[in-house]
């Protein structure tokens, strides 16, 4: 179902052709052997992740070191970003998600709702300005129609027939199978019919029950997770993978999820890609009620990237950053520790302030690609599925289709909410 170069394993690097030695002969012992095991090809055991995960100082530089060079091994020093809209169409929710600054009360005064017709409008803007994706997720409204998504996917392929619709959460899906009372593969099948082309693998957090009853008792559970997502790559619909991090859980619970999505990717092949969420503190209950920490420091982020990089090598190519959270500075840290994908350039309330708006969330194409440029590495414009539109190995003066600027996001502009652009 996913793409061939989702499927194909990256050949493993022979070991003395990249470990810079030095770094490895400064860590410990076990991050060493680790290093090495996943170096000569070898699945990770649990306690070797452990090791890579809890790992600081020297052993840090190793793994990111050992990280930096499977990200050169996979896909090269081309780093990827994609041109898409995010349309957030109701901040209504009654999940009610401690870590969640987003979902709303429906009376709460700046509660909104787009219907189909403004999701269509919203995606043909996003299609005139160069957008190839627009990627759809909202809350979950008490009243919502089960049959809203298919609406939704039905009215924009109607509209915009080669847009790539990344949309609907497994959360999302989950409710709409139970508002229509449809089987969850017959679901799928028809959400795939009207258009969909791919989900975003969010609401996954971390995949522990445990720590998703603290996080939010009222969100679907791992199995549920699980079954969504496989279900999804086996009828054709690729996903995308993701972790929050940086709340109340600890290295070990990183291990095990990414474990988890090794595990599914060798069955289906379906993930097109890993994103990181840095958890974003501010505003939010979970960090208000003193259970969580205040977001990832700086080595965190460099050591979730990298231990995504390791563990995944050989099973899922595609290590993305998250701008909207990492900040600029953050995200060129993190490719240089086995990132490979600057997610989108995300237009959502960016287009009707483009003409002067100082905020937003969305970062034009052109500075997307000076950014990757200032750190020595290829930029391409990719699809949703990671076939690369085009390689700016020298930056023509013009770009057709893009206007010339727009804004720039702020370098430390952070949405404050679980859901988006992923
Ligand atoms: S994270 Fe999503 S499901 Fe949870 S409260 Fe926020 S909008 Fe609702």
């Amino acid at each position: 179902m996913a793409s061939p170069e989702t499927r194909t394993a990256a050949p493993h690097p022979a070991p003395g052709a990249l470990v810079p030695g030095e770094l490895l002969a400064a860590a410990r012992p076990e991050v060493r052997e680790a290093l090495e095991a996943a170096i000569a090809g070898r699945e990770l055991s649990f306690d070797q992740g452990l090791h890579l995960a809890t790992s600081e100082g020297p052993d840090l530089q190793a793994l990111i070191a050992v990280a930096d060079q499977f990200r050169r091994a996979t896909v090269g020093d081309v780093v990827t970003y994609v041109v898409n809209r995010n349309i957030n169409f109701t901040n209504v929710c009654f999940v009610g998600c401690s870590f969640c600054g987003f979902g709303h009360g429906p009376n709460a005064p700046d509660a909104y709702s787009h219907s189909p017709e403004e999701i269509v409008r919203r995606a043909r803007e996003a299609w005139e300005r160069g957008a190839t994706e627009v990627c759809i997720q909202g809350g979950l409204p008490r009243d919502l129609d089960g049959f809203f998504y298919r609406d939704v996917l039905r009215a924009i392929k109607r509209a915009l027939p080669a847009m790539h619709i990344h949309a609907f959460s497994p959360m999302e899906i989950a409710y709409g199978i139970e508002k229509t009372g449809m089987p969850l593969r017959d679901y799928l099948r028809m959400l795939k019919d009207e258009g969909l082309g791919s989900i975003p693998g969010t609401a996954a957090e971390i995949l522990d029950d445990r720590i998703r009853k603290e996080l939010s008792p009222n969100k679907l559970p791992v199995k549920l997770w699980v079954e969504i997502i496989t279900t999804a790559h086996e009828t054709g619909i690729p996903t995308t993978s993701t972790m929050m991090y940086g709340h109340v859980e600890e290295p070990a619970d990183w291990v095990r999820h990414i474990q988890l999505l090794r595990g599914i990717q060798k069955r289906t092949g379906g993930f097109t890609e890993f994103v990181p969420l840095g958890f974003i503190h501010e505003k939010t209950r979970l960090f208000k009620r003193g259970h969580a920490r205040p977001g990832a420091a700086r080595d965190e982020h460099l050591r979730v990237h990298a231990l995504a990089r390791v563990l995944l090598h050989g099973a899922i190519r595609n290590i993305q950053v998250s701008w909207v959270k990492l900040g600029f500075p953050g995200s060129l840290a993190c490719f240089a520790a086995g990132a490979n994908d600057f997610s989108g350039t995300l237009m959502e309330e960016s287009i009707s302030k483009a003409a002067g708006a100082t905020h937003g969330e969305y970062v034009a194409p052109e500075e997307l690609r000076a950014l990757i440029r200032s750190i020595g590495r290829i930029p391409a414009e990719r699809t949703t599925t990671y076939n690369i539109r085009q390689r700016f190995d020298q930056e023509p003066s013009a770009v057709a289709g893009v206007p010339a600027r727009l804004q720039l996001a702020p370098v430390d502009k952070h949405v404050p909410y679980g859901e988006g652009s992923y």
